[in-house]
């Protein structure tokens, strides 16, 4: 069954106004995944491959959780919104409340462990706070008895490289792999 057969309620029910075939990114990943990454929603690349984080922010977000010993496999990956914006705008209010009930399913069926939001969308959605990503980025909180930790959106860390190692680390803690103090052989 594919992820549209899956979902075939919500995608019968959801408003013509936002659905559109060819911007259109389901889900990927493993439905006893144990972490759960929500992204905001796809881009150009994603929308070319049909997969979600496979462009220069997935690359990075791929080879940070490599460095962590992490396989991008491991994880179910989804966005708030699983429609490209046009134009990359961010997604709108609405957009994010027609595909909310979609994510809402979606984290019932996997039942994760804890749920990594990316980014500010996704983060401030998810927890329904007007605090930053900076300032909440590695804390563990919990939503309908479920954790959820925000983190810095890899496509951040281009921009800014200084919030790498922070990246590094909450995912290090998400997947109990704190560091032991150890340097990386490619940080020397
Ligand atoms: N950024 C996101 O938030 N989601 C994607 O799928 C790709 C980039």
């Amino acid at each position: 069954m594919n992820y549209r057969q899956k979902y075939s309620e919500f995608f019968r029910n959801l408003d013509g106004e936002y659905f559109q075939e060819d911007r259109f990114v389901p889900a990927v990943g493993p439905e006893d995944a144990k972490v759960m990454v929500v992204g905001e929603a796809p881009g150009a690349n994603e929308v070319e491959q049909g997969e979600p984080f496979v462009g220069r922010a997935g690359n990075k977000m791929n080879d940070v959780l490599s460095d962590i010993g992490v396989d991008r496999s491991e994880l179910y990956i989804t966005n708030l919104v699983k429609i490209r914006p046009p134009e990359n705008r961010d997604p709108k209010k609405d957009e994010i409340k027609a595909w909310a009930p979609l994510l809402e399913e979606e984290i019932e069926k996997v039942d994760p462990d804890i749920i990594l939001t990316l980014g500010n969308f996704a983060s401030k959605e998810m927890l329904d706070t007007s605090k930053g990503i900076t300032q909440i980025h590695g804390r563990i909180f919990t939503r309908n008895g479920r954790k959820i930790m925000p983190i810095f959106h890899p496509a951040a860390t281009l921009y800014d490289r200084s919030k790498t190692p922070d990246l590094e680390k909450d995912l290090r803690k998400a997947f109990g792999k704190e560091n032991t103090g150890q340097q990386k052989l490619s940080d020397l």
